[in-house]
């Protein structure tokens, strides 16, 4: 548990959501997220910066659904992502259905960019029969304009307004799974606007300044404006908006929970990529028996257990060292680059003299010291999982042809 000081107010009593197996609201801890900045259709870039943010602390990531591409590498993304994806929707309701198909966790709504309310009904709708919530992602740049003229222009009175006109339309068919942002690039906008909203409703809120530019500015803007909120009680997930890597929106999220005693703070930090159909071991096991083994040794580096070779030391390539998992070996990894394959019932234990090893002589020496077999071994047992499994162990395939499908036959 994260060790609450007492000098900041109790939260604010939400209802609570789950954005996948994360918990958003009523008492859980508040999250982090952050959001990608590769093109969602490229699966490997995507899913890389996720394993990237997901190890720099973020609970929750948003891709963009912007076209029918994007909407069909949410489809092979989300299977193997570690963390729960939010599909970001703009302007066309189909791709908040296709992201739908897809498998996502929730959906990001803009009510000043979807304006129709039988599309927003319709896709209100659809989520509530899959269980999945929308967040209702105001932001003062994007007002709807009617909204805008009736109060002459951005003021807390108007984002509130969207947001519960918004929220009223899901209530018509029966949806309450969601959260709402009322963002801003104001900071005092930004923080009246919450504290209102969180007077009005008790649905949990997504805190976050928005287009905050780049550090230190943005980091400064981004942490009064969350900090004063969480400070008073408010907020239930946070982001930071930063023109900047991703990885420090993630960062300064983590430290900002931290730093009010709402997070505890991490000593090792292990990965584990959440197993999908390729997955070669049992990863809850393995990741809690090196969890177990490390967390005295007090070594500072990441490390990632994953739960087949195919993807593995792609996915994990941020961190400092890894494990992947595949035909009865452990393949040991290097910043992404196999350094030797030992057998599976070994691997934790090679994994652990290796993290020593790794922190006292470094990067550059392990890997000159790294079997120069290993590459070549790790590749065969790859492609042989291939041929065992087949390219689309996920059944994403199939989701991108309903996806297609479901496309086809809304475009008309
Ligand atoms: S089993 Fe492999 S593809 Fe699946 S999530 Fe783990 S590393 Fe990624």
């Amino acid at each position: 548990m994260a060790r609450q000081t007492g000098f900041i107010r109790p939260r604010r009593n939400s209802r609570q959501i789950m954005v996948g197996n994360v918990p958003v609201g009523g008492g859980a801890p508040v999250t982090v997220q952050s959001m990608t900045t590769t093109k969602t259709s490229d699966v490997e870039g995507t899913l890389s910066q996720i394993y990237a943010l997901y190890g720099a602390g973020a609970d929750i990531v948003r891709c963009t659904c912007n076209d029918a591409d994007a909407a069909q590498g949410l489809a092979r993304i989300v299977p193997r992502s570690p963390v729960p994806i939010v599909a970001d929707i703009h302007f066309h309701y189909e791709m908040a259905l296709a992201a739908l198909e897809a498998g996502v966790a929730c959906l990001r709504l803009n009510p000043g960019n979807l304006r129709k309310p039988e599309e927003i009904k319709l896709v209100a709708s659809e989520a509530r029969d899959r269980g999945v919530p929308i967040r209702i992602g105001v932001n003062a740049g994007s007002l709807h304009p009617d909204l805008y003229k009736k109060y002459g222009g951005a003021v807390p009175e108007a984002l509130v307004e969207s947001a519960l006109y918004e929220l009223s339309l899901f209530g018509e068919v029966d949806f309450h799974d969601v959260k709402i942002s009322v963002k801003a690039s104001n900071v005092p906008l930004m923080i009246e606007s919450y504290r209102m909203l969180a007077e009005a409703t008790d649905v949990p809120l997504h805190l976050g300044v928005t287009e905050a530019g780049p550090p230190p500015a943005g980091l400064i803007k981004s942490s009064v404006g969350i900090g004063t909120l969480l400070a008073e009680g408010i907020g239930d997930t946070i982001r930071y908006s930063l023109t900047a890597d991703p990885v420090e929106e993630a960062k300064a999220g983590r430290q900002l929970l931290e730093a009010l005693g709402l997070r505890e703070r991490r000593g090792l930090d292990l990965i584990a990529c959440p197993s999908c159909g390729r997955t070669e071991i049992d990863v809850i096991s393995v990741a809690s028996q090196v969890q177990s083994a490390m967390e005295k040794m007090n070594l500072p580096i990441q490390v990632a257990v994953m739960g087949c070779v195919v993807n593995g030391p792609g996915e994990a390539r941020e961190a400092d060292l890894g494990i992947a998992a595949g035909r009865r070996k452990g393949h040991l990894f290097i910043k992404g680059k196999i350094v030797r394959v030992v057998p599976e019932d070994a691997m934790v234990e090679e994994l652990i003299s290796e993290a020593q090893k790794l922190v006292k002589e470094g990067v550059e020496a392990r890997l000159a010291a790294a079997d120069e077999h290993a590459a070549r071994e790790a590749e065969l047992d790859r492609a042989a999982l291939l041929e065992i499994k087949g390219a689309d162990a996920n059944d994403s395939e199939a989701r991108v042809n309903l996806i297609r499908r479901r496309l086809g036959e809304d475009k008309a």
